[in-house]
């Protein structure tokens, strides 16, 4: 493979494909020694290929802005330790699990919610961890869905995946496997026929692309999202709401179209977690619902992901989009249009449940 076309996994890397000045700050080696570092050539390509600052550029490129951290901060923002009965799944709700299976990525994002146990050092499960983790699946008949997420599932060998999936498919209970995953907008080349191959041999397999700015979906990466699609596969996205990458209904807009039209249904749109050194990238709640409604003046529902935010400590997801229903009282409702303007609905079945009995 040429030079240009390996991963940059390091500041000298990245200052080989141009992608940083001649001089690296020690900020910019602080930030580097704590948190990991990779860009595949393709992102590289799209990286150069745009604006060097833009909302490409932004998510994998280290900033010095990085080592500011909050107080509200944490290392496990979204509570995955108290939720993890083995190694490698967390049960936070009650019909599904996350399986992690390994702690490595293809790239690194610099917002990532994992940020602290992620990275080439860390050790994903071992064959008897594994088994572990599938014998508690087993015994847990409430667990329909198998959610693989990261470090990033589809970076596995096909062979892996389809030996994983295998296991599931012998569990009467387990209807679903669903992978989250960057691999097909930073690593299309990893989407292969055997990699197709081997997400048919399990329980139906969903795929949620991790994606957040529309200039990652090159011509390579539609083309993955194509095979993955012609093979059957049912394509969600999920994107996080970044300041200076995607905080705007018009760049996001831009992003759930293309997707739509390449058959992903966008899914959710997360707040961004409190994950450590990444305040720059967090935008207000209320500029988030401004978002999400200006999105909906515009744009087809099949463009409008679920706005949610995971709460710290593991509860989980709650909706956060802005409320339709303004008021109620006694069967009557106060409700906002998408413009804004304000509407009475009288709930008529509500009303006649409530009507004594003449008889
Ligand atoms: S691919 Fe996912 S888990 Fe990996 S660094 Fe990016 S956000 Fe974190």
């Amino acid at each position: 493979m040429a030079a240009a076309e390996k991963s940059a996994r390091s500041l000298g890397d990245l200052q080989a494909a141009g992608l940083l000045g001649a001089e690296v700050t020690p900020d910019l080696a602080a930030v580097a020694g704590r948190y990991a570092v990779s860009v595949t050539p393709g992102v590289l390509r799209a990286i150069r290929g745009g604006d060097p600052e833009g909302g490409v550029a932004r998510q994998y490129l280290p900033s010095s802005e990085e080592l500011q951290e909050f107080p509200a901060e944490l290392d496990d923002p979204i509570g995955d330790g108290p939720h993890s009965p083995v190694k490698g799944v967390v049960h936070r709700y009650d019909d599904r699990v996350l399986l992690n299976l390994l702690k490595t990525c293809a790239v690194y994002c610099r917002f990532c919610f994992r940020r602290e146990m992620v990275g080439p050092g860390a050790r994903g499960l071992d064959s008897a961890e594994l088994e572990a983790a599938l014998d508690y699946i087993r015994g847990e008949e409430r667990i329909w869905e198998v959610i693989f997420s990261g470090g990033d599932p589809l970076t596995l060998s096909a062979r892996r995946i389809r030996a994983v999936l295998e296991e599931l498919a012998r569990i009467p209970h387990v209807g679903v496997a669903r992978f989250h995953t960057r691999v097909p907008a930073v690593a299309p080349e990893l989407v292969t026929e055997e990699l197709l191959a081997a997400l048919r041999a399990g329980p139906t397999a969903f795929v949620v692309l991790h994606v957040n700015h529309p200039d990652e979906l090159t011509a390579e990466v539609r083309a993955a999202i194509a095979r993955l699609a012609d093979a059957g596969i049912p394509l969600l996205s999920q994107s996080v709401l970044l300041k200076g990458v995607n905080n705007s209904a018009e760049v996001l807009g831009r992003l759930f179209r293309a997707l739509v039209q390449n058959r992903v249904k966008p899914y959710y749109l997360h707040h961004a977690d409190l994950a450590r050194g990444t305040g720059h990238f967090r935008t207000s709640i209320a500029e988030g619902q401004e978002i999400v409604d200006g999105l909906r003046q515009g744009h087809s529902g099949l463009c409008i992901p679920a706005y949610v935010l995971d709460l710290p400590g593991g509860a989980g997801k709650v909706p956060v989009a802005r409320s339709w229903i303004l008021g109620e009282a006694e069967g009557s409702y106060l409700l906002r249009d998408r413009h804004g303007a304000e509407h009475a609905y009288r709930d008529h079945a509500a009303a006649q449940q409530k009507r004594p009995d003449r008889g």
